[in-house]
C-alpha cells in the first residue's frame, strides 16, 4: 500500500518536473526567435554606418569611442570594449544628447 503511494507520488513529481521544462525550454525557444525577428527587422540600423537621434541629427556608430571604463576603443560603438568587455547600451547624440539606443542589447 504504501510502496503505491510512493510511487504515484514520484511519479506525479516526475511529471511535474517534465511539464516545468517543457514550459522552460518552450518560453526560452520563443524568447530566442522574437529577439531575432526583432534583430532581423532593425538589420539595417545595426548595421549603418550612421544612424539618426530622436531628433534627426546624424549619430556615427563607426570611429573612436570612449567606454565607461575610461578606455578610448576604435571601432563600431557597440562593440564590446576590448578592456572591460562591456558593451554599450546607447549612445548620446553629439548634437542634443538625447539617446541612440544599441538595438542588439536585450
Ligand atoms: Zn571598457
Ligand atoms: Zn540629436
Amino acid at each position: 500500500m504504501w510502496h503505491a503511494l510512493e510511487l504515484a507520488l514520484r511519479l506525479i513529481l516526475l511529471l511535474a518536473r517534465l511539464a516545468l521544462w517543457t514550459l522552460g525550454t518552450l518560453w526560452r525557444g520563443a524568447h530566442a526567435t522574437y529577439r531575432l525577428v526583432r534583430i532581423a527587422m532593425a538589420w539595417r540600423d545595426i548595421t549603418a554606418e550612421v544612424r539618426q537621434c530622436p531628433r534627426g541629427h546624424d549619430v556615427p556608430q563607426l570611429g573612436l569611442f570612449e567606454c565607461a571604463c575610461g578606455a578610448r576603443v576604435e571601432g563600431h560603438v557597440f562593440d564590446p570594449c576590448s578592456v572591460c568587455g562591456q558593451s554599450a547600451a546607447y549612445v548620446p547624440c553629439g548634437t542634443c544628447g538625447l539617446p541612440v539606443r544599441n538595438l542588439v542589447a536585450p
